[in-house]
């Protein structure tokens, strides 16, 4: 592990040393700069995928926000001493994004998730926010070749802002490869969140997020995801395999 302008290195995969009011920050700072602001929000799984796949460690790279979201990183970055401040979950940061964009009367789209799911997320979220303009929404379900006509909708929605739900790395890559031809001043990649906003998935009660305990929580829900849950084990035994091969 090592660190290079606040960014630490996990299994040799970059995040950001950041807690929530510096990630928010970092945010406002970049959003109104020229160009596409990439925000990723890696958790173990990814890290641990990225760790054996160089193209996806430089994907992750490649973001000018890397939100460290997950209870595992957490852990993994007390273990090789450089320890994170707190969780900043992906689905919170975006909150935070989009009472920013309410405020400066800035636009969102939502893209992925399910037919309906990111309309239904949308309503939702307007509930909360309802002065929030919402550009536009597509779901995730698409071949490649539609990728062009899927971005030109984005451009075409006049959109300041895209919120990409199609799980990783799908939606990183997705980011990434567009980032040049995409009008908008920012991106964020975010997982299952639209399914939690419309409801559609419920969010961990306040006693399994406050212990670290959201993954047993979504296992409870999805007892499908149980290989991918076992990956969370496996990547806690391999950071301190390495963190005691670099005290040797
Ligand atoms: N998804 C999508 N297109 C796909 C695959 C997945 O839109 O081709 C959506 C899926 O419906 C879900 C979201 O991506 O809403 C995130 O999926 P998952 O829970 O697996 O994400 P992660 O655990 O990686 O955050």
């Amino acid at each position: 592990m090592n660190e290079n302008k606040g960014r630490i290195k996990i299994l040799g995969v970059p995040v950001d040393m950041i807690d929530k009011e510096q990630a928010f920050s970092k945010f406002e700072k970049l959003f109104p700069e020229p160009g596409v602001t990439k925000i990723f929000t890696p958790n173990s799984e990814i890290v641990q995928n990225a760790s054996k796949d160089e193209s996806l460690k430089e994907l992750v790279g490649s973001a000018d926000i890397i939100i460290p979201d997950g209870i595992g990183l957490v852990y993994a970055s007390r273990i090789v001493g450089h320890p994170l401040k707190e969780r900043v979950t992906g689905i919170d940061f975006l909150e935070s994004c989009i009472a920013y964009l309410e405020k400066n009367g800035k636009s969102i789209y939502f893209f992925g998730s399910k037919p309906g799911v990111a309309e239904k997320a949308a309503a939702k979220i307007k509930e909360k926010y309802p002065k929030l303009i919402v550009a536009g929404c597509h779901h995730g379900y698409f071949k490649p070749e539609d990728e062009p006509a899927i971005v030109q909708q984005i451009n075409d929605s006049g959109a300041d802002f895209l919120c990409v739900a199609l799980g990783a790395p799908k939606q990183e890559k997705f980011i990434n490869d567009h980032a040049a031809e995409l009008s908008v001043r920012g991106a964020i990649g975010v997982g299952g969140s639209l399914d939690v906003w419309s409801g559609d998935l419920k969010r961990a009660p306040e006693f399994y997020q406050k212990h670290g305990l959201e993954w047993l929580y979504r296992f409870i829900q999805q007892p499908s995801r149980f290989g991918r849950m076992m990956k969370l084990p496996v990547f806690m035994l391999k950071v301190i395999a390495q963190g005691k091969s670099q005290e040797e």
